[in-house]
């Protein structure tokens, strides 16, 4: 099968390679010179684990290739994938669809035969259609099916998602389209990987509907931590009680310092935008975001007080810069809130970061980068964790304790324990839903 893949970020370049590695011919094009010229020089420009060898391997095998030019991509191709992005459009909390619907239109004046065009950005129900009747007027003769399959991969265990996904929707019109669809996961369906078949809107509506879930599952321990903050509970017990119960599940229930990355937050603005065009207010997404809010408030709260009061004049040593361990990525992250509140009240920041530093430097301007975790904590008055890479995992606390001007640990991904920090010689410690010491 040919298949051409438009937008090669962390979705498109880890489905574009994926698919090559089912055996599968892929091109994927970028409008981004500097991206296609390192992936034609076998650089991957994102950190994913695992992928630039997956990469090398079906280039080698002359399976997959590069290119900035559509056209000659979408040319000859059973499947043209749009895996463009799909930011929140300013204002109003709607998904910007202007990326999708100029590839659409591209996608639509370069094709000449029977073609899919498949929809792999997360999109609000209704875009498929939208996208169906901008091909049409774009080619009026073009011979083509639409078909919605959003992506439900994490980034950082993105491969591993791909191969082997808890599920693949598809949302189509014609059984023309089900079939090339069918052919493209046919090595999946053959392991038994459920595929899931649906009309468009459904397949549209899942993916959200699946976000907003999880973002709520988050919101809600985060919620209950402040609670138990109060109460002398602790949510890491109460998020394993619940959690064994198999109804509710463990996942996502790890109280934190609010989501952040490059889906929740703008999927549930979305999603709620579109519950209120349509005159059903969806009031429990609305509440995720609101809370989310109060809970990145609530953080900035937590070190004000372990610094007395004010940051002004202190250095603080900040750990994790990256929405979540294992990426780059630094869109929509806590540090984003928390950097600038602790450099605009008058901090030192030093910020360690084992992938964070080339999106980082651009967006968290006075701070200083250090290469580990020690130099961070040199002379610290407070230092926060906020990214659980495994780096930060095992620490050798009392020597950053030691190396410290006043030993003050913020652990907002409740890695450690106050028992832990006390035996290290901290002078406080703060976590999250549990009890700490100042
Ligand atoms: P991204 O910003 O990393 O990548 C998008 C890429 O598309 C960019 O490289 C951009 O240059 C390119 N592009 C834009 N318009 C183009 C055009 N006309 N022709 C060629 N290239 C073009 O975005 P992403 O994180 O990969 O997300 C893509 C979509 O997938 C979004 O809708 C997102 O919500 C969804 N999604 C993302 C994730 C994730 O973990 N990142 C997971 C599931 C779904």
């Amino acid at each position: 099968m040919k298949i051409a893949m438009i937008g090669t970020g962390y979705v498109g370049l880890v489905s574009g390679v994926c698919f090559s590695d089912f055996g599968h011919d892929v091109v994927c094009v970028d409008k981004d010179p500097d991206k296609i010229e390192k992936l034609e020089r076998g650089e991957v420009p994102i950190f994913e684990p695992g992928l630039e060898t997956l990469l090398e391997k079906n280039v080698e095998a002359g399976r997959l290739s590069f290119t900035g030019d559509l056209a000659q991509a979408v040319r000859g191709a059973e499947a043209v994938f749009i895996a463009v992005g799909t930011p929140t459009r300013r204002g109003d909390g709607h998904a910007d669809l202007g990326y999708v619907m100029a590839a659409a239109e591209e996608i639509a004046r370069a094709a000449s035969e029977y073609v899919v065009i498949v929809t792999k950005s997360t999109v609000p129900v209704g875009t498929n259609r939208q996208v169906k009747q901008a091909v049409k007027k774009a080619n009026p003769d073009l011979d083509f099916d639409v078909a919605s399959n959003p992506e439900f991969l994490r980034e950082g265990a993105a491969i591993e998602d791909f191969m082997k996904p808890d599920r693949v929707v598809v949302g189509v019109q014609t059984d023309r389209a089900a079939e090339v669809m069918a052919e493209i996961y046919r090595p999946l369906y053959l392991r038994e990987f459920p595929i899931m078949t649906t009309d468009l809107e459904s397949a549209e509506m899942i993916k959200y509907a699946a976000n907003a879930f999880l973002a709520t599952k988050i919101t809600f321990i985060n919620e209950i931590a402040a609670l138990c903050e109060r109460t002398g509970a602790d949510v890491k017990q109460v998020a394993r009680g619940m959690g064994l119960d198999g109804r509710i599940g463990n996942k996502f229930l790890h109280a934190g310092p609010g989501y952040g990355g490059s889906c929740f937050p703008k999927d549930t603005r979305a999603l709620a935008r579109t519950g209120q065009e349509h005159g059903v207010p969806l009031h429990i997404t609305e509440s995720v975001i609101a809370v989310n809010e109060q809970v990145k408030r609530r953080m900035t709260d937590k070190l004000l007080d372990l610094c007395g009061g004010s940051f002004n004049g202190k250095t603080v040593g900040v750990l994790g810069v990256t929405f979540k361990p294992n990426t780059d990525d630094m869109r929509e992250a806590p540090s984003l809130s928390i950097v600038p509140a602790l450099v605009g009240g008058g901090a030192k920041v030093r910020v360690c970061d084992p992938q964070g530093r080339r999106e980082g430097e651009n967006l968290l301007p006075g701070v200083n980068w250090m290469d580990d975790p020690y130099k961070c904590a040199h002379k610290a008055d407070l230092l926060v964790i906020l990214t659980e890479w495994n780096e930060f995992r095992a620490l050798d606390l009392k020597r950053i304790a030691r190396k410290m001007a006043t030993a003050r640990l913020a652990d907002l991904r409740n890695i450690y324990t106050a028992r832990d920090a006390k035996r290290a010689g901290f002078l406080a410690y703060e976590s999250i839903g549990r009890a700490g010491y100042i």
